[in-house]
């Protein structure tokens, strides 16, 4: 039996994604034929080269003349005519203004991105060009220039480097995304999609498995499964976090079976997906496949039970075998590693990352050391993110030691929470053993509002475990909440303040909206501690359209806006905050340079201005 898992576009691609080798380790350990590929980097390969970018901006040209002498036939008076047409002609009027627009203002700047892209991908990969941030800059300002271009003739869909935005014209309802998955003039994958698919028809495969952790491959997903039930008479699946986040309103939906898929993968897949081989190859009925949901022929749907708890040491190392590491777009690989499953905390109010994750449980320290000795040796990779949501700091101790004591040479960046025990001493252990940056989850500055969050970490000690991370040599990333149920203006601007004023420890930050997320635990607080009410955007968007007592959605954005820009604007020669949610560049540069160089680096022009 032969296997075939996939990761889809759209994802960052910089570096690989861990959820594809990692079912393909435990495959392979049960002894099936699989093999990992990321369509994603592919896609990326496609789409940033210089005849693809000159056919797009062609392609645009072409299109906004066809358009604007339609409109003007049709709709003399369009803005007018906007509020009363079907969504379909609103998506070509909306087109053709984006168009419009680009060329009116980047019409010549955009005519030369195609003969600078080729350069400016080979900056991303090359190993002196990439540590010189003058050129660094330069190229990632065209290939965000070039990415603009190649979603153009799409618009109003949207790639970009880290993100994917569907019609927002459209909400995340089924039927939406099964318009735009077979849309072609705002799909930009269909064609390349079919392109692949024939490709992989010739391998005669049994099964294809899709990862979709996020949202943003939602519509790329899904368009490629469609095509590839057409195309190969494989068992197509699609898993992943985001599936999962979505299950209740999956199971709406019979009508995707068949069309789209043959099976939907809920819950932990490592133990799963081996099931699922063995129903693929007669062992197993489908019904005892744990996660599973898949229609019967008398249309009804069989909804496996939860995937069993499973401990770390069950599940093997991920294999990244195949994989061409010289295919993604930064010099050195940063190998994203999984130490543990869920949150050793899991109670805060607004997270939903432990979700669908039935407990916490965590790697032995020798054997993630093995296995980034393994990468290393195997790979030549020494820098790394350990992906999880929360690692605690007596196990970063004991991590740290047995590094330290291996002497493996290796760069690494992670989450944490702010909690006492990151003592200076732990914190210097870290350092040593190759810890170069800390994402902290600060979330506000108000204790009231801390303690409504029930993030359950000693406020008063937050700034100092920082100074001591800094005192390390450590770059100190801050996540913060702007906008909790019942904060006041006072508490949001308190908040700002402490990034602001503590600029000499705090490197970068992530700012973001307080967002009533499907999942979370404060769902189950709705009409109390001010969370009013919520309306859908969609069934498969994971976050409501809250009501609370407080700051509105829309002053959130803007509060975040305004405050993203005047950082932007006060330090806009520095490194940061243009790299502040890049962080594997952050390491790169770290690992290289160190933090007085990183944090002190200024540029005789404003690069960060030129990410607006
Ligand atoms: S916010 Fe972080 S610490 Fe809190 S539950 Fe979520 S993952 Fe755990």
């Amino acid at each position: 039996m032969k296997m075939l898992l996939i990761y889809p576009p759209q994802w960052n691609p910089a570096n690989p994604y861990l959820s594809v080798p990692l079912l393909a380790g435990q495959l392979k350990r049960a002894g099936y034929d699989v093999r990992a590929r990321d369509i994603n980097v592919e896609f990326f390969n496609y789409i940033l080269t210089s005849e693809h970018i000159e056919k797009c901006f062609n392609a645009a040209r072409d299109t906004e003349k066809a358009l604007g002498e339609y409109i003007a036939r049709t709709y003399p008076e369009p803005e007018k005519a906007f509020d009363s047409l079907p969504v379909s002609e609103k998506t070509k009027l909306l087109k053709f203004k984006l168009i419009n627009e680009y060329f009116s203002k980047s019409f010549k700047e955009g005519s030369l991105i195609s003969k600078k892209i080729d350069d400016a991908v080979s900056v991303l990969r090359s190993k002196e060009r990439f540590y010189d941030p003058e050129q660094l800059f330069d190229a990632k300002k065209t290939v965000q220039e070039a990415l603009k271009i190649a979603s153009l003739p799409f618009r109003p869909n949207e790639l970009i480097w880290d993100n994917y935005f569907a019609n927002s014209l459209m909400k995340m309802d089924w039927v939406n995304i099964d318009s735009q998955c077979k849309d072609p003039s705002v799909n930009m994958f269909i064609d390349w999609f079919y392109e692949k698919a024939s490709e992989i028809s010739e391998e005669e495969l049994d099964f294809i498995g899709i990862s979709v952790p996020d949202l943003s491959q939602m519509i790329p997903a899904f368009t490629l499964a469609r095509i590839l039930k057409e195309k190969t008479s494989a068992h197509i699946q699609i898993g992943g976090n985001y599936i999962t986040q979505n299950k209740k309103d999956f199971l709406n939906h019979p009508e995707i079976f068949g069309e789209y898929v043959d099976s939907l993968a809920t819950g932990d897949g490592e133990k799963s997906v081996i099931e699922t081989a063995e129903f693929i190859s007669g062992k197993r009925s489908i019904e005892d496949v744990h996660g599973i949901i898949a229609k019967r022929e008398d249309g009804s749907l069989i909804v496996g039970k939860e995937p069993e708890r499973f401990r770390m040491s069950e599940i093997c190392r991920p294999c990244f075998d195949g994989y061409d590491f010289s295919l993604y777009f930064s010099p050195e690989t940063v190998l994203p590693v999984q130490l543990g499953k869920g949150c050793y905390w899991g109670k805060c109010s607004f997270c939903d990352y432990y979700y669908g994750q039935q407990c916490f449980d965590i790697k032995k320290p020798e054997a993630a050391c093995d296995e980034l000795e393994y990468y290393k040796n195997t790979y030549g990779i020494k820098h790394f993110m350990f992906i999880d949501e929360a690692v605690p700091p007596v196990y970063y101790d004991l991590l740290s030691k047995e590094l330290i004591k291996r002497d493996l040479g290796i760069y690494f960046y992670s989450f944490a929470r702010l909690e006492k025990e990151f003592t200076p001493e732990v914190l210097s252990n870290m350092y040593k053993a190759g810890a170069r940056i800390l994402l902290w989850g600060y979330e506000c500055h108000s204790e009231r509002i801390m303690e409504m969050m029930n993030k359950g970490i000693d406020t008063k000690l937050r700034l100092d475990i920082m100074r001591q991370s800094h005192e390390a040599g450590i770059w100190n990333n801050a996540l913060f909440i702007i906008g909790y149920p019942t904060e006041t203006d006072e508490e949001i601007e308190d908040t700002l303040n402490v990034i602001k004023n503590n600029r000499d420890i705090i490197n970068s930050c992530t700012p973001s909206n307080f967002s009533l997320k499907k999942n979370a635990l404060i769902m189950k607080t709705i009409g109390k501690d001010g969370v009013l009410s919520y309306e859908t955007n969609g069934e498969f968007y994971t976050v409501y359209k809250d009501k609370i007592v407080g700051t509105d959605q829309q002053q959130r954005r803007e509060i975040r806006r305004q405050f993203h820009l005047d950082l932007i604007r006060e330090y806009s020669n520095c490194l940061w905050p243009v790299v502040y949610s890049d962080f594997d560049s952050t390491l790169l540069y770290m690992a290289k340079y160190g933090l007085d160089y990183t944090m002190n680096y200024r540029s005789d022009r404003d690069i960060c201005l030129m990410f607006r």
